[in-house]
């Protein structure tokens, strides 16, 4: 019963399999939820999955990035945010409101370039967060700034 040829594969099962794990309800519902919420810390996947208690969804999470199905970056100062490893892409994300937008990740090609050829550094660029002040957040401070008086 190794062939199959008629189901489809299963990428997560057989990634498990090869690293001598098995595919339990837990793994498979933990990767479906990052994968519905795109960036998700592991209390935000803790609240996709009220079933799954939150230490096991921490474990989950960190199996799940060993085996090179899904990575993490930070999008902030708290918990790192996971995402499918498949899916390269640089994150700016904004001071004031959080806001998180995905660039493509050859943003980052002379960074790189540059920073291998002066210091023979390499860039882990799926773990790279740009912060910063988003266009809104720039254009409300500059007025709020242009008042007289702070108002806070
Ligand atoms: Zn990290
Ligand atoms: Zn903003
Ligand atoms: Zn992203």
């Amino acid at each position: 019963m190794t062939r199959q040829p008629d189901a489809p594969p299963d990428p997560l099962a057989s990634r498990l399999r090869e690293h001598g794990l098995r595919m339990t309800p837990q793994r498979r519902r933990v990767m479906a939820a990052v994968t519905q919420l795109v960036h998700a810390t592991p209390d935000q996947v803790a609240e996709a999955v009220p079933e799954i208690d939150l230490t096991t969804v921490y474990r989950t999470l960190e199996v799940l990035e060993q085996i090179g199905l899904l990575a993490h970056t930070h999008l902030g100062h708290g918990a790192p945010s996971y995402r499918l490893a498949g899916d390269d892409h640089v994150h700016l994300v904004c001071h004031s409101c959080s806001s998180v937008v995905d660039l493509p990740a050859d943003l980052t090609d002379a960074l790189a370039a540059k920073l291998l050829a002066e210091q023979q550094f390499r860039l882990d660029r799926s773990h790279f967060t740009v912060f910063g002040t988003c266009a809104d957040c720039a254009a409300r401070t500059t007025h709020a700034a242009s008042k007289t008086g702070d108002s806070r």
